[in-house]
């Protein structure tokens, strides 16, 4: 099989994008961007250095008086319109995801409407949220809230699923009235670049939406920048760890969406083959490299033989290739060295004894082998105390438990220290409510997965973060209310 050509032209120009200018100088030197699924580079991009981030920093504050004076329904309009022109873009857009990140076309088709919805669900507030009056004591007085945008917002993204991540985070804080310095990572930084353009042309003042792709450097350049007033950061714990600590030194206030090892809790009296179905798709959108990824597979031991047979012989017809090809249902994973990684972590668990190989577990050759592409990988048996089990290994890999009671399971499934999601299959209704009550998760879905939509709160525990995307908890997360007490 031949890898389908790449179709560069869906890409932006590269450059970064700082107010209404477009600059391909920095200071943060040159990356090659490369397509997984052939290990070969694309175009090379520029990286933003620790200047470029105070210039977009400064860019985001000039712009910031005008953007917050904008009237409500002027910016819920400008919104709107930016979620139109993704729209319009959106065979663009949806190819662009595959280019960057290889994520398979039939799902990153659906992504821009994603995105779309995000930004006109959250117009919406724009010209809603005002504020509250509030009871007071002493009378007579008149005490009332205002809603007030923090000014400049750093929103730090991670490498995969960029058009819903930067949708979730920008389109609440664009409605609370803030401007954003958008920083994707240099392995994927086109979906921001393209996204802050279009809100140019949609009409939103140059500065309100500036992109600059860094590294390390540029981020921790912008998380101690003491013109933010805000820190949005989605990545992993280790990072975020990172960037609390930094953003101590002015107490900026920081939201952290981080990573998960969410479990699917799979009694025995569920619809198995169900269940099944979707701890698979799961697993192959985006090659398991998802925060909400159910990749601790809980099944009562009644059901466990059943499930595992299942899985294992649905995963080993999965089709896995050429993310371009509207077949396909798994593509690579992001690098060589993610490769390297995963596959490091199940040859570590295998040969320590700690689980049995079911099936996957080693890197596909032939035609394939250029690409970074693993096959779905299943261990069973496995010791829930070993790193794979307990660490986000953020691959294509599987690890299946078994449990008796409903204690146990619940148990067993709030054994880590994260707390993003969790999937529950039962047809007890009683025990549905029981379990999502009981785990420590920031979202339980109940036999389904509706995805991530704009009016829920999204957001985790623990070491999966703090702090929520979308719905009204989202919206609060980007205004800070002042209280007003006027003596009468
Ligand atoms: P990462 O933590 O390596 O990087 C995330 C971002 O932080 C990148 O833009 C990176 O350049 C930047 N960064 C790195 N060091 C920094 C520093 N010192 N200061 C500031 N910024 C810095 O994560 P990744 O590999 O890009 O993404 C995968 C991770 O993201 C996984 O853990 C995944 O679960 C998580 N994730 C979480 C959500 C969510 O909504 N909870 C969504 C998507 C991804």
């Amino acid at each position: 099989m031949t890898m389908t050509s790449v179709p560069l032209q869906v890409l932006p120009e590269p450059a970064l994008l700082i107010g209404a200018q477009r600059r391909t100088d920095s200071s943060g030197g040159e990356y090659d961007h490369v397509y997984a699924a052939t290990g070969r580079r694309t175009v090379t991009v520029p990286v933003g250095g620790p200047s470029e981030i105070d210039e977009a920093v400064r860019a985001a504050a000039a712009a910031a008086p005008g953007w917050r004076a904008t009237a409500p329904d002027r910016r819920r309009d400008l919104l709107l319109e930016l979620a139109r022109r993704i729209v319009d873009h959106a065979e663009r857009l949806g190819m662009l995801q595959t280019v960057e990140t290889a994520v398979p076309r039939r799902f990153a088709t659906r992504l821009p409407q994603v995105a779309a919805d995000f930004l006109t669900y959250c117009a919406g507030w724009a010209d809603k949220d005002a504020g509250e009056v509030v009871r007071t004591w002493p009378a007579p007085a008149l005490d009332y809230t205002l809603d007030e945008p923090y000014g400049v917002v750093a929103v730090i993204v991670p490498w995969n699923a960029p058009l819903p991540s930067i949708a979730q985070v920008l389109a609440p804080a664009l409605a609370a009235g803030n401007t954003v310095v958008l920083k994707p990572p240099p392995l994927a930084p086109f979906t921001a670049l393209a996204v802050a353009e279009l809100a140019l042309d949609a009409g939103i003042p140059p500065g309100v939406v500036n992109a600059v792709a860094t590294g390390p450097e540029g981020g921790a350049a912008l998380v101690g920048h003491a013109g933010v007033d805000k820190i949005h950061f989605t990545g992993s714990a280790a990072t975020g760890q990172r960037v609390l600590g930094a953003a101590a030194a002015n107490l900026t206030p920081v939201c952290l969406e981080l990573g998960g090892k969410s479990a699917h809790v799979i009694f025995a009296d569920a619809d198995l083959r169900m269940a099944a179905r979707q701890v698979l798709a799961g697993l192959v959108v985006n090659s398991g490299q998802m925060c909400v990824s159910g990749t601790r597979v809980l099944v009562q031991a009644a059901a466990y033989d059943e499930v595992l047979a299942t899985l294992t012989k649905r995963l080993r017809h999965v089709s896995v290739g050429d993310p371009l090809l509207d077949a396909t249902l798994m593509g690579p994973v992001i690098s060589e060295e993610a490769c390297r990684r995963i596959l490091g972590v199940v040859e570590r668990t295998v040969t320590a004894g700690e689980a049995r190989l079911v099936t996957g577990g080693e890197r596909l050759g032939g035609e394939l082998g250029e690409g970074y592409f693993l096959p779905p990988t299943v261990l069973a048996d496995i010791d829930h105390g070993s790193d794979l089990v307990q660490q986000e290994v953020f691959g294509p890999v599987l690890s299946l438990h078994r449990f008796d009671t409903e204690q146990d399971g619940l148990r067993l499934a709030n054994a880590t220290r994260y707390g993003l999601a969790a999937y529950v299959h039962t047809t007890d209704l009683r025990r549905a409510h029981r379990v999502a009550a009981g785990l420590v998760a920031g979202t339980v879905w109940v036999n389904g997965f509706p995805g991530v939509g704009p009016a829920v709160p999204f957001g985790g525990t623990r070491h999966s973060g703090f702090g929520r995307v979308g719905g009204r908890a989202g919206m609060r997360e980007f205004s800070r209310p002042k209280n007003v007490w006027v003596s009468l």
